[in-house]
C-alpha cells in the first residue's frame, strides 16, 4: 500500500525479485534490479533484484525525477490524481555486428 502524501508519487510497479537476466526473459517492463534509480536518489532501495520507495523519505525532487528518467525498463510509475501515463522502455541496443 502507498501511503499517498502527495498528489502523485511515483512507485516500483513490480514485485517479481527474479535475477535481471530471468525478468528480461519474461517481460519486457519488470524491475531488473539494475540499480539505477539508487544511484540518482536515496528514496530508491533495491533489495534481493527488486527496487522499492522508501516513502518515510518520498518528497517530489529531482534526484526521485533523475531515478524516474534513468529506469531502462519504465517501471518507476506515477501514481495519483494527475499522474502522467507510464513511459515505454528504453529500446534495448541491437547487439553488434560480428564481423
Ligand atoms: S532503475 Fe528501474 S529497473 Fe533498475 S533497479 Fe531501479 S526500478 Fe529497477
Amino acid at each position: 500500500m502507498v501511503p499517498f502524501s502527495h498528489e502523485n508519487m511515483m512507485t516500483v510497479a513490480c514485485s517479481s525479485r527474479e535475477n535481471g537476466k530471468n525478468t528480461r526473459a519474461f517481460c519486457q517492463v519488470g524491475c531488473i534490479g539494475c540499480g539505477l534509480c539508487v544511484k540518482q536518489s536515496e528514496t530508491f532501495v533495491v533489495e534481493d533484484n527488486l527496487a522499492r520507495v522508501d516513502y518515510a523519505k518520498y518528497e517530489p525532487s529531482g534526484q526521485n525525477e533523475a531515478a524516474y528518467n534513468k529506469c531502462p525498463t519504465g517501471v518507476v510509475v506515477y501514481r495519483g490524481k494527475s499522474a502522467p501515463e507510464p513511459r515505454e522502455p528504453k529500446a534495448r541496443q541491437p547487439a553488434a555486428d560480428k564481423a
